[in-house]
């Protein structure tokens, strides 16, 4: 069979993991690197792997498959998603909760209009973690869900703050309360607020003459970010911020606690221990992109979210495989 052409809009975190990733896949294969910056500034995995301007985009279109979107949810997708998914069938990890509405339909009108197929918000959190949610809702309805995260750095978190004016670097890390924890896996149900679950802690590198409580302030009142948070905000130098957080850990669980009947607890619990958030991350948008393909292929145009796709369309093996060795 073919391999299927799989390029990458944007090279940070996400796109070197993408770039991993597409190597595990005998399926498909990188055909190249899309930037903003000068592609003679980029240094991909595979030096044979062309990197080009994002402006050749438009030159590329017979070229690409699928177009995985590495850029950030904040600046770079709600401006690059819609545009590229006019172009091209692509696969997003946006990642604003709050915004995913509005940005489906912003991808959805252009997609559907020249035939794409572009899925949003894949990824683990929004992704992996979001259908087991449903899952755990549709099979014990009685009951409640719980996500945790972390302990862990957040990218979507860490890339909101480096955004503000005045800040040369920084990471967040969410923590998980651990007394919320065992309540929630012991089938007591509990009511829990957004503080009540997790806290998050910044560490901040200051550019020359910013202002740190003005930074801070920024920081705490982020809205869908940390205002609903008890937060802390550290100012260390960028020695301490290379030295001590650059690896970038995360993880979590969705947890469903439900009850069959009024005697019987039961509990569903999906976790994640991750040592790289953005290469797992990256290994998801791209068994994502296989289903684009073959979803664009069936006729399916416009957008779509990870709880319109079958886990079979995810696995390079066919349905009838899938049923002798998975079921
Ligand atoms: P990142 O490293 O900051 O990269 C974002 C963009 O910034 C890149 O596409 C790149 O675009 C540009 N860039 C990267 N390095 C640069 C540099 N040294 N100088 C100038 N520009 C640079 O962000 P990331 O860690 O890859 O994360 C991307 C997004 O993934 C996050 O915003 C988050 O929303 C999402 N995410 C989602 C999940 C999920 O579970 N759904 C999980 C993790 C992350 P150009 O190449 O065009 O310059």
């Amino acid at each position: 069979a073919e391999q299927i052409r799989i390029a990458i809009a944007g090279h940070g975190n996400l796109g070197r993991g993408v770039e991993a990733s597409v190597a595990k896949n005998p399926d498909m294969r990188l055909v190249g690197i899309y930037t903003r910056r000068s592609p003679d500034q980029l240094t991909p995995r595979d030096s044979a792997t062309p990197v080009y301007a994002m402006t050749e985009l438009v030159n590329h279109t017979d070229d690409i498959d699928v177009l995985i979107l590495c850029g950030g949810s904040k600046e770079d997708l709600p401006r690059q998603g819609p545009e590229l998914a006019a172009l091209f069938n692509t696969v997003d990890s946006f990642d604003t909760h709050a915004r995913i509405p509005e940005y489906f339909d912003s991808v959805d009108a252009p997609a559907r209009a020249n035939k794409r197929t572009a899925l949003i918000s894949a990824g683990w959190d929004p992704g992996m973690f979001s259908i087991n949610r449903i899952i755990g809702e549709a099979l014990l309805p009685d009951g409640a869900t719980y996500t945790f995260w972390g302990d862990g750095l957040s990218q979507g978190h860490s890339d909101a703050v480096r955004r503000i004016p005045g800040v040369a670097g920084a990471v967040q890390y969410t923590r998980p309360i651990k007394e919320a924890v065992d309540r929630v896996r012991n089938s007591e149900r509990p009511t829990l607020t957004t503080r009540e679950k997790h806290r998050r802690e910044c560490f901040v590198v200051l550019e020359e003459g910013a202002n740190a409580e003005a930074i801070r302030q920024a920081i705490v009142t982020m809205p869908h970010y940390f205002d609903e948070y008890d937060t802390t905000v550290n100012f260390i130098s960028a020695e301490e911020l290379a030295r001590d957080h650059h690896a970038m850990v995360h993880g979590g669980f969705v947890i469903r606690s439900g009850n069959t009947s009024p005697e019987t607890p039961q509990v569903i619990e999906y976790g994640l221990k991750l040592n790289s958030n953005p290469e797992f991350t990256a290994s998801v948008l791209v068994a994502y992109a296989r289903a684009v393909h073959r979803l664009n292929a069936m006729g399916q145009h416009g957008a779509i979210t990870v709880f319109d796709v079958a886990p079979g369309l995810l696995s390079p093996k066919s349905a009838e495989e899938l049923r002798r060795e998975q079921l």
